[in-house]
């Protein structure tokens, strides 16, 4: 039989966009009915993301760092692996932050659904549960469907030892020699982690140079880091077969300097995402839909359709949970009447590799392609005691002026822990900073956030410590 529920606002999709929408909404005295196909609430960032790769990330980290740490004068060994124990740990803070979710969800009353939803008019979904067809008639609706692994058409996807980013997570075994097609963030952090477990890593990249949206300056430390770990990397490469054998997985490769082909024991493809806007019947509820699946939205988050509302990575890059987090809010109070519009200045971009890679604002790329003026002010983190202290001497911070106003455009940063310094910058950008404020801002001594006060002092010229 069928059910039919009223709601004033409709969620599609438990993401970090979708929860943050239906809480904010259900704060600001609206119903709510949350419809997700998963039995766990989260999305993709919580379950199969930002937060597990982050967990392993971690381990990976203690790993290196541990195998250095000769140099210091400390040796502590082989590591011994418990492939079961890494996952367990992992799983384990991922099914906390879940768990919180449902319990956030149930203490403001907002009515979770569980199972595909797809759009049948404008103010109705139709929803297929385990007890059966749920229809849901609601006034307005958020879509926070998000997003898919991309996947390449050739690839034998039934042969186990073909990982995408959700199966690579669940470490079921350290291959010997991993192939990585993709030198994106998500490719690489992966990489990160079967490197520090032991894997021999080769990472195949389409473009000339690794994570492609960033500048060069702040990618050239990782790429020397892992070039010296890694058994290869390929640029301006791509793999046009992967045949499976008793002996591994044989990959064809067409390129620079790549082989014309060579065996691996796994494969893990992380070449992008695709958003979800074509598996939801959206037109049925007269939303467009572009071409590749993604769906337009104003600055209120709001549809060609003007009661529907979308946020997160089906409406485009960058596609990050901060983003997504930010426009559900601003699709939420846009629905309870409040007049927000989404107008950050920036996103920051970090990749969660070692040494972090993180940027913000104007690069120095879009500026030269765009014959945008600025300033720059760089400290290289040789000259930092902290960053010394740590046993890394290759980072780079590097801050970007309007040369006029001494304002601050954008930020690059290059290190351990960058992703955490780039938040610093960030602030500056929407604060409108200028050099001088981060210059005269006293910093604590010895931090890495330093180099941020470093740097602004360098575009002023009034740097006098080298520490
Ligand atoms: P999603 O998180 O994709 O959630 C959409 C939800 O909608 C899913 O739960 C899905 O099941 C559900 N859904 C879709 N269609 C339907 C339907 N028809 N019916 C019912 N439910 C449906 N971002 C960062 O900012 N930092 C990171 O460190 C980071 N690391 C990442 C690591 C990996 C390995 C991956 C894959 C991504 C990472 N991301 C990271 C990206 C981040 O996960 C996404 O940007 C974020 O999850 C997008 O949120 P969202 O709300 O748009 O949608």
């Amino acid at each position: 039989g069928q059910s039919d529920i009223e709601t004033e606002v409709l969620v599609l999709g438990s993401g970090p966009g979708g929860y943050t929408a239906a809480f904010r909404a259900a704060d600001l005295g609206k119903q709510v009915v949350l419809v997700e196909r998963h039995a766990v609430i989260g999305g993709v960032c919580l379950n199969v993301g930002c937060i597990p790769s982050k967990a392993l990330l971690h381990t990976a980290q203690v790993i290196s760092e541990a195998a250095e740490f000769a140099r210091h004068g400390v040796s502590f060994g082989a590591p011994e692996l418990d492939l079961d124990a890494i996952r367990g740990y992992k799983n384990g803070i991922v099914s906390k932050l879940t768990g919180g979710l449902a319990q956030l969800a149930k203490q403001r009353k907002v009515s979770v659904v569980t199972g595909e939803g797809t759009f049948t008019s404008p103010h109705t979904l139709v929803v297929e549960t385990a007890e059966g067809r749920k229809l849901i008639h609601f006034q307005n609706a958020i879509i926070a469907a998000g997003s898919r692994v991309a996947k390449l058409p050739f690839v034998p996807w039934d042969d186990p030892r073909v990982m995408d980013s959700t199966d690579a997570l669940e470490v079921q075994e350290v291959p010997k020699r991993l192939l990585v097609i993709g030198g994106g963030i998500i490719g690489l952090e992966m990489a990160t982690v079967y490197h520090a477990l032991g894997a021999k890593v080769t990472v195949v990249e389409l473009a000339d140079g690794l994570i492609p949206g960033a500048d060069r300056d702040i990618v050239r430390p990782l790429e020397k880091r892992i070039k010296a770990r890694y058994e290869n990397i390929y640029l301006k490469t791509q793999v046009t077969a992967i045949e499976p054998g008793k002996k591994g997985l044989l990959c064809k490769f067409q390129g620079d300097r790549a082989p014309a082909e060579d065996t691996f024991d796994r494969v893990l493809v992380a070449i992008g995402r695709w958003p979800n806007g074509k598996l939801i019947d959206a037109e049925a509820a007269g939303v467009s839909v572009t071409e590749r699946g993604f769906i337009e939205v104003d600055s209120q988050q709001r549809t060609n359709a003007p009661h529907i509302f979308a946020i997160g990575d089906i409406v485009g890059q960058p596609m990050l949970a901060h983003k997504a987090t930010h426009e559900g809010k601003v699709a939420a109070e846009a629905i309870a009447g409040e007049n927000v519009h989404f107008d950050a200045r920036t996103i920051p971009s970090v990749a969660y590799t070692d040494p972090e890679v993180a940027w913000m604002g104007l690069t120095e790329n879009e500026a030269k392609a765009k014959g945008i003026a600025y300033e720059k002010g760089a400290f290289p983190w040789a000259a930092s005691g902290r960053s010394l202290s740590l046993g890394r001497d290759e980072g780079l911070t590097k801050v970007l002026f309007d040369p006029d106003t001494k304002r601050v455009l954008g930020a690059g940063i290059v290190g351990p822990n960058a992703g955490e310094l780039i938040a610093e910058a960030t602030l500056a950008l929407e604060m409108d900073a200028e050099a001088g404020d981060l210059a005269l801002t006293v910093h604590p001594h010895p931090t890495l956030s330093e180099t941020l006060n470093f740097a602004a002092e360098a575009a002023e010229g009034t740097i006098t410590d080298l520490y």
